[in-house]
């Protein structure tokens, strides 16, 4: 009785590790004498050493191993959503930094941004101010802008500032659409303006112009004016806004383009998903062909109605019948 008692308190032991671990502790413990212990795997008795983990006896042939490396499980171990054993060196190698307080992040769940950007629940619960773009949390780094929306560390670099910028991206953004959509999509310079807002100026114009998307989801905008009866006489007046990153200026640019090559050739006037749909599409073409995966995702992700479920209706069109199609759905014709 006496020894049963010594085993009992030793598996408690042992449980009290596996509550103060983050895994369980594995350790070698010494053959208990006058008790039969047997491998819990292979049914041999145990003497000498042996492993305990989990309430339940091992000799060392059949130790549980780490299913990442195979080596056994000598010390703290975590379990991965499979309910594989990892030891802690490969859990620590495998789990994610938050990019927000930089800290491995191991007892806790996270949040993960585009561009694989990570925040730990504690960093995404702490209310602290987000990237106007990829909504992570800032605790430090980044840029605040003077309309006072602030951008991440990652979101800071290579970003659209000024107006000679603005105009440099919409001459590129052409100039992309004749190499991989086609060179019959033209605009006339004399009738469109370029200009780079800050988003008070930009939330403006946006609440100025009938159709328009979720507003902190838009960076991009073009203002058509013109007799309706005569749209080739249009002026185009186009919007982006300030601090895009290079990719998704570039992006956002392509779209607008689109509008002002629709808003110029349209047959019909055009609703929502045959305008939006178009310049999503265009966008999509345009980093397909730049091999931009990043801005492709962003784009294939949507779902709403006339930029999501727009894109995916231009992408079918175009599967049944080529460019011809979608030109002539874009124009109403
Ligand atoms: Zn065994
Ligand atoms: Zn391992
Ligand atoms: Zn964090
Ligand atoms: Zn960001
Ligand atoms: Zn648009």
């Amino acid at each position: 009785m006496g020894v049963t008692f010594k085993l009992k308190m030793r598996a408690l032991w042992w449980g009290l590790i596996l509550c103060l671990g983050w895994g369980l502790l594995a350790s070698r413990g010494s053959w208990a004498q006058g008790v039969e212990l047997h491998c819990s795997q292979c049914g041999k008795e145990l003497k000498g050493r042996y492993y305990v983990l989990e309430g339940r006896y091992y000799c060392t042939e059949d130790m549980p191993r780490c299913s990442k490396c195979g080596r056994r499980l000598t010390g703290k171990y975590y379990r991965d959503s499979q309910g594989k054993n990892i030891c802690q060196k490969d859990f620590l190698a495998q789990a994610p930094t938050c990019s927000v307080c930089k800290r491995k992040v191991v007892d806790q769940a996270f949040t993960v941004y585009r561009d694989g950007l990570v925040a730990c629940a504690t960093c995404k619960a702490a209310g602290l101010p987000q990237c106007f773009l990829c909504r992570l949390p800032i605790r430090e780094g980044g840029l605040v802008f003077s309309d006072g929306r602030r951008s991440c560390e990652y979101h800071s670099h290579n970003i659209v500032t000024t107006q000679a910028q603005a105009q440099t991206y919409f001459n590129k953004a052409w100039k992309l659409i004749a190499r991989y959509v086609s060179p019959k999509i033209t605009y006339d310079p004399r009738s469109v303006s370029v200009h780079i807002v800050d988003y008070n100026l930009f939330l403006e114009r946006l609440r100025n112009s009938p159709n328009h998307d979720d507003e902190s989801r838009v960076y991009g905008l073009t203002n058509t004016y013109g007799p309706s009866s005569n749209p080739q006489k249009a002026v185009s007046q186009v919007f982006l806004l300030q601090g895009l990153p290079s990719a998704d200026a570039l992006s956002t640019m392509v779209h607008e383009c689109g509008h002002v090559w629709q808003q110029k050739n349209r047959k019909i006037d055009l609703d929502l998903l045959r305008s939006e749909g178009f310049c999503q599409w265009l966008s999509y073409k345009v980093n397909v062909g730049l091999r931009r995966q990043d801005q492709v995702r962003i784009l294939l992700d949507r779902d709403d109605p006339y930029y999501g479920q727009g894109l995916q209706y231009y992408l079918q069109l175009e599967r049944r019948g080529g460019l011809p199609a979608v030109f002539r759905y874009a124009l109403g014709g």
